[in-house]
């Protein structure tokens, strides 16, 4: 972080400091006890949330939630080029909107991501209606409300109080929230990188894809989000003559194909740690006990440790850490079943490492498979970028924070295994972070499922957490 803003941070930490412990817990109490910049971002929530913005359904799409937060920040000061909805297609809008620095410190802007859209929810699936903001035993119910509109909330929450506070930034902050990250054709975040990149061109993002887990209700970690891995799906075909199965041969189109699958189900990837899971295992270790924390130590000191590997292989979310995943999804074959099979199919699912040659993944497929009846797809198009870097600048201010709202929690640098539009703007050449301050139930994840929920405490201490993590990155002073 810059000399010059370290005082006014350290203002903003003694600040969050007072919040955090006392008036933070009376927030999960009546809505009457909220602050206005408080009620603001429960209001635009609630807005948001009750805004059908399904990728696929109609009604659906995101230019309606678009539109609302450019009338919110239209009706707040904002004018001109810097609020803007754009869209790839009528049902895609995208809101770009700029609060402008004083350009004190000749450095690039801060991009503040989120999606609109959302995964479809049936009334049917759920115990209430997805699209109607409720409130209950001390969460929040409604699609989006984890993923990821309680930060698209908050983003906009916190950039109308920091213009109608009289806030200035030393650069700029731009605040996106964009299309089709859960799907459709029109993603906003690559669109916008091919046709609008000067509207949203940073130095780096915030985004989601972090945030923090609660162990038996309580902080257990707090996950900034710097790497993913990439989707590719390759398939393994195997052609034949097939011919009566009367008559059979050994030359068996499933059985070259199941030889090949039983072969890449014995085998793992190399162990490859990039800065980003290095940090993840050192860091876990402070929260995690025992053989699995030795663990963790030991990788992170020397990743060809391999009993420590082994061990830790054996739970999926760190073999998944550890190295390049590949695995069977889907079979398809034969044409009958009184005839030898002409054709047997497999589709094999990769989670590639940020810095791992899809080349050299693809190569080491075809050795797998091991036999030249089995054709393994081509390598695709390299996409992602590379792991962000864990600059002092973006870790430290979360650090601060962090340690000062829950003492005692790591900030746990990882690498998503999913999918985010982090990793278009990685590609993009835009670092990207995911992190929010928003804890919820590591064993309860609803995101994409029913009763999609989010703590109500956890939606006020993420807001406070965000609006100083920003203040600490852009310089901010009051005018
Ligand atoms: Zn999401």
């Amino acid at each position: 972080m810059a000399i010059s803003c370290r005082p006014v941070f350290a203002r903003f930490i003694a600040i969050a400091l007072v919040a955090a412990t006392a008036s933070l817990p009376r927030l999960v109490t009546a809505q009457g006890a909220l602050k206005a910049h408080q009620q603001l971002a429960r209001d635009i929530y609630k807005e948001l949330v009750e805004i059908n913005t399904t990728t696929d359904a109609d009604p659906g799409g995101t230019t309606q939630a678009a539109e609302a937060m450019a009338a919110r920040l239209r009706a707040a000061g904002f004018s001109g080029n810097d609020v803007q909805v754009l869209s790839a297609g009528p049902r895609d809008g995208n809101l770009v909107a700029r609060l402008r620095g004083s350009g004190a410190a000749g450095r690039k802007p801060v991009l503040l991501l989120a999606h609109l859209d959302v995964v479809a929810a049936r009334r049917d699936d759920w115990s209430i209606d997805p699209f109607t903001f409720t409130e209950k035993d001390g969460y929040y119910y409604g699609r989006g409300t984890g993923d990821d509109k309680a930060m698209a909330a908050i983003w906009i929450a916190n950039l109308i109080r920091m213009k109608q506070e009289g806030y200035v930034p030393d650069r700029d902050l731009i605040v996106a929230l964009t299309s089709d990250e859960e799907g459709g054709d029109h993603n906003g975040v690559e669109w916008l990188l091919a046709n609008k990149r000067d509207l949203i061109d940073a130095a780096y993002a915030l985004n989601e894809g972090g945030g923090g887990f609660l162990k038996n209700g309580k902080p257990f970690v707090h996950n900034v989000q710097a790497a993913e891995k990439v989707y590719y799906d390759f398939t393994f075909e195997v052609r034949n003559k097939g011919g009566h199965s009367s008559r059979p041969v050994r030359d068996n189109a499933i059985y070259h194909l199941s030889d090949a699958l039983a072969r890449l189900e014995r085998f793992d990837f190399p162990v490859m740690l990039n800065p980003v899971t290095k940090a993840y295992f050192e860091r876990l270790a402070q929260a995690e006990t025992g053989q699995t924390a030795a663990d963790m130590r030991a990788v992170a000191k020397n990743p060809r440790d391999s009993a420590a590997v082994r061990r830790l292989s054996m739970q999926p979310v760190y073999n998944s850490m550890l190295r390049t995943t590949c695995v069977a999804t889907q079979l398809t074959g034969g044409h009958a079943p009184n005839a030898l099979p002409q054709l047997a199919r497999a589709n094999v699912n990769c989670r590639v490492l940020p810095d791992h040659d899809i080349k050299d993944v693809q190569a080491s497929l075809v050795r797998i498979a091991g036999d030249t009846a089995v054709h393994v797809s081509a390598a695709p198009e390299p996409r992602g970028g590379p792991p962000s870097p864990l600059s002092d600048e973006v870790l430290r201010p979360i650090e601060k924070l962090t340690s000062e709202m829950w003492p005692g929690v790591p900030v746990v640098p990882i690498m998503g295994t999913g999918a985010t539009d982090g990793r278009q703007l990685r590609q993009g050449g835009i670092p990207t972070y995911g992190v929010s301050g928003l804890f919820g139930d590591m064993d309860d994840s609803r995101a994409h499922g029913r009763d999609e929920r989010a703590l109500i405490k956890s939606f006020y201490d993420g807001q406070e957490f965000l609006w100083f993590v920003v203040n600490g990155l852009a310089g901010v002073r009051a005018r």
